[in-house]
């Protein structure tokens, strides 16, 4: 009898889960079941390329319909609203049920909601999905106003996009710096000062209370009374993992679902990968939930392997990026915890030096701006728990290469 293994969810974790279920050896039929009305798509460029307007949905697509075809992959559009695991049948949100033999979850993660006094005008939206960055980009308008609740990287990309398409863009956050969740104060200096370079307003340490309008946006209030116009709001205040489907079918969920090192659940035949799960990281030694394609595609891989009964699991360093105005931004590892920063280069007035993040002396994480070759190597040398003597470190003409082929 063919086996059926079914995907829930068609984003990143799943496009990667099917390439490496066919190359696995999963010989059995493969369905896809999602919300989206897309084949997988990349859904970074939706803050970036795309919302600029320099890329068009149709080039997000991750694989063309002739790969899933060539892969006897179908999809199936709908909301998986229950898990029979005694039966392994799910249920749709339409009534319609499917059973498998292997489940694959990567149901990954959605915007996280702000619930304020006019929080439902039009003219407000989230930026998580297609239908979000569609729907944001009908609304730019050049020369009006355009007010990013939420300096983390969503929200700063977004701002970037949008003052390039001519809009006057206001960042406010709650915290006392952007990006305070992710990096260090140094960085986000630098980012506040390319920002207001280029001509975007930042408010760091402020409360929104309510957004003022009649059908549309028009303002939006702070606790202190500050108001400032608004054609356009986008909230970026983070993400939360979709684990109810899980966590109601009785899996392990702890702000994400519970993976082994080998991507399962505590079901044999269930399998997560992405934004959705959390697993312990061997390299930092805890649990740790990961919000990135890098993490869903290594995650998917294993996850695969499992379907396929082979035990594929190893630990990968954490890796990000962000790209704004001119600068790419690739980040090395996790850098919660440093207690000494390094930078090589010049980020006080330039835009090219990376920051080494470290502690008791051993390199955690490396943010490098415009530095590939650094970042590279961060990976490598973190990867090997370096211990590099600060002078070399600092010292921006000793080839960072060197001090990784000194290390034993
Ligand atoms: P998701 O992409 O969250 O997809 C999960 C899918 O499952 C969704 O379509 C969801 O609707 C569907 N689903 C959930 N539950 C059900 C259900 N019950 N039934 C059916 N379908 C369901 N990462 C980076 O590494 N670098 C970046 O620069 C970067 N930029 C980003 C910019 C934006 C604007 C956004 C939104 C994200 C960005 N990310 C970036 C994060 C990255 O996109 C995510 O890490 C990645 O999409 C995670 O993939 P995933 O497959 O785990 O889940």
């Amino acid at each position: 009898m063919t086996q059926k293994c079914i995907i829930i969810g068609a984003s990143h974790a799943a496009a990667q889960l099917i390439t490496s279920l066919r190359q696995e050896g999963w010989k059995g039929d493969v369905l896809v079941i999602s919300d989206e009305p897309y084949l997988p798509y990349h859904r970074p460029p939706l803050s970036k390329a795309f919302l600029s307007g320099e890329k068009s949905s149709e080039s997000l697509v991750i694989r063309p319909t002739e790969f899933y075809e060539k892969h006897g992959v179908n999809f199936v559009q709908g909301r998986v609203t229950a898990i029979n695991r005694q039966q392994k049948i799910l249920t749709l949100g339409d009534g319609k049920t499917f059973t498998y033999d292997k489940l694959a979850l990567c149901t990954g993660a959605r915007a996280r909601k702000i619930d304020l006094r006019g929080c439902h005008l039009k003219g407000i939206h989230y930026l998580r999905d297609m239908e979000d960055a569609k729907s944001i980009k009908a609304n730019v308008a050049k020369g009006q106003h355009a007010v990013i609740i939420g300096g983390g990287y969503i929200g700063l990309e977004t701002a970037a996009s949008l003052i390039k398409l001519g809009m006057q863009v206001t960042v406010l956050e709650a915290a006392p710096r952007i990006l305070q969740r992710v990096t260090a104060p140094e960085m986000s200096d630098f980012y506040q000062r390319v920002h207001s370079e280029n001509g975007v307003r930042i408010h760091t340490n402020v409360t929104v209370t309510r957004f003022g309008g009649h059908d549309h946006i028009e303002k939006v209030l702070l606790a202190d009374g500050t108001e400032f116009s608004a054609h356009l709001v986008v909230i970026g205040v983070g993400v939360e993992p979709n684990v109810e489907l899980a966590e109601v079918a009785g899996l392990a969920v702890d702000n994400g679902i519970l993976v082994d090192e080998f991507c399962r659940t505590n079901d044999r035949s269930i399998v997560a990968a992405g934004d959705g799960t959390n697993q312990f990281n061997k390299i930092y030694g805890r649990r740790i939930r990961l919000e990135s394609v890098p993490n869903a595609n290594a995650q998917a891989k294993i996850a695969a392997a499992s379907i396929c009964d082979l035990d594929k699991g190893s630990a990968t360093l954490p890796w990000f990026w962000s790209d704004q105005y001119d600068l790419k931004l690739q980040i090395a590892g996790l850098s919660q915890g440093y207690d000494e920063i390094i930078f090589r280069g010049d980020r006080l007035t330039g835009y090219n030096f990376t920051a080494f993040y470290l502690k008791e002396g051993q390199l955690i994480a490396a943010d490098c701006v415009n530095r590939p070759q650094d970042f590279m190597l961060s990976k490598k040398l973190i990867t090997q728990k370096t211990i590099i003597p600060l002078k070399q470190l600092l010292d921006d003409s000793i080839p960072l290469k060197t001090l990784l082929l000194n290390v034993s």
